[in-house]
């Protein structure tokens, strides 16, 4: 196989580099990512002679581009290819070159995007104009989605589209990202693919106790001495492990060797292990992937030196396992909290959300495992779940079968792609880039039965 530095800059390596350079920097406000011009930029290349093309957002400057090709079957099934346009900030001193420079150097594209998923973005735009352009259409439909603010979210995209545009955007099968970098391990080079994710249960707890002077502390009821109580209670939840489907099936698909498969499979062991293992990204991994965890990373108190609080707020980062809801970690808080439990509120944030699944056994899956197979013939797809979220949760969540995935060369490995998640130096390899422009297409044909 080819090197990255040998392979010609293609078409979707330039339209990444002009992606990164519009800089749709989301900070999470409504008024930052101007993602329009994201839309703008790839829709020419997408306007076909029988491409329905739209552009729906709340507002002018949050746009997201909806690209239709309506296949010839009407009950045929529906692929939606889904690629967000925002990005994340950046520290400039931090990186090597201009993160929004979209620099090509030595067969690597550099920029902020790059990875995190104007890649994936871009390849999707130009595979979908390929399949515009085939002489037979497909039976079933595709659709391209460019959509904004997945990064602070989705609720002025991939929500947003859903609630509101629910026709033109849903489908029966959904790709985005994130997978597809190669695993190379003892038992052969594994591609992982994003089939379920955790849930969110993020909460507010409002501790409570008596404002008072600061002078005389026997006279109030200090609610953030109690407050550092319950942040030490919540400190030492230790929940068994949860050995769920998609957690068994890729144990199951990495051929672990036996006594690490074990332990992974051992819901009283994975968090000892976890808690030792050398390899410090894949151990927290693994114990996220299979554990509700709990963390307490605001705490807020208004006052004075001399005032004693009466009233203070804690945020708490909770993520849940499929079949895990609000109920149940309420029920956790409320065991944690104990006697305190009389004096705090727990207030879900409304933006939180369920873990979502989707089957591993689907024609979706098969088409993208032959797909990988023409480039990797060896190696083996693996289903994963995330601790993070995508915007593919909005879909599984109104029924559509949806995995996160792409396609990496062998010079881009997991390591580096996780590392480079939401950091400096984000970059991608040109080959890469060719390898998702045929992939997308491929699994599009496969599915919707050209
Ligand atoms: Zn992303």
């Amino acid at each position: 196989m080819a090197t990255a530095g040998t392979i010609a800059p293609n078409r979707s390596t330039e339209l990444l580099q002009q992606m990164i350079r519009l800089g749709c920097v989301n900070t999470g406000h409504a008024d930052s990512g101007f993602e329009t011009r994201a839309a703008d930029l790839v829709r020419p290349l997408v306007e076909l002679p029988g491409v329905e093309v739209e552009q729906f957002g709340p507002t002018p400057e949050r746009q997201s581009l909806i690209a239709r090709l309506p296949g010839t079957d009407p009950t045929a099934p529906t692929l939606l290819l889904l690629g967000h346009t925002d990005v994340v900030p950046v520290d400039p001193a931090d990186w090597r070159h201009d993160p929004f420079g979209g620099e090509l150097i030595d067969g690597w594209v550099w920029g902020r995007g790059a990875i995190d998923m104007l890649c994936v973005t871009a390849s999707m735009a130009v595979a979908f104009a390929d399949l515009a352009r085939r002489d037979h259409a497909l039976p079933g439909s595709v659709v391209f989605a460019a959509v904004a603010d997945e990064e602070a979210g989705g609720e002025l995209g991939a929500d947003w589209l859903l609630r509101n545009h629910r026709d033109a955007v849903m489908a029966d099968y959904v790709l985005t990202e994130c997978g597809g970098t190669p695993l190379h391990t003892p038992s052969g080079m594994k591609l992982p693919v994003l089939v379920a994710e955790k849930g969110a249960a993020w909460c507010t707890l409002t501790v409570h106790g008596t404002a008072g002077h600061g002078s005389t502390p026997i006279i109030g009821d200090n609610a953030l001495v109690k407050a550092a109580e319950v942040v030490r209670r919540l400190a030492t939840y230790r929940p068994l492990g949860v050995i769920h489907d998609t957690w068994r099936a890729y144990v199951a698909a990495m051929g672990f060797e036996a006594e690490l498969e074990a332990i992974l499979l051992d819901p009283a062991a994975i968090a000892d292990w976890a808690a030792h293992h050398h390899d410090r990204g894949f151990a927290a991994d693994c114990h996220a992937c299979t554990h509700l965890t709990l963390s307490p990373n605001v705490l807020r108190a208004d006052g004075k030196t001399n005032t004693i609080p009466g009233r203070v707020e804690l945020e708490v980062d909770i993520r849940t396992l499929p079949g895990q809801t609000q109920g149940h970690v309420r029920e956790i808080l409320l065991d944690l909290l104990g006697d305190l439990a009389s004096s705090v509120e727990i207030e879900f944030m409304a933006d939180a959300w369920e873990a979502t699944a989707s089957p591993v056994a689907s024609p979706l899956w098969h088409a993208v495992e032959r797909a990988s197979a023409r480039v990797y013939p060896d190696a083996r797809c693996v289903p994963a779940i995330t601790p993070g979220g995508t915007d593919a949760r909005f879909y599984r969540r109104e029924g559509a079968t949806s995995y996160g995935y792409g396609l990496f060369s062998r010079e881009l490995t997991f390591d580096d792609y996780v590392a480079m998640f939401h950091a400096a130096n984000e970059r991608v390899d040109v080959h890469s880039m060719a390898l998702m422009e045929t992939l997308w297409s491929d699994i599009a044909v496969d599915l919707l039965g050209g």
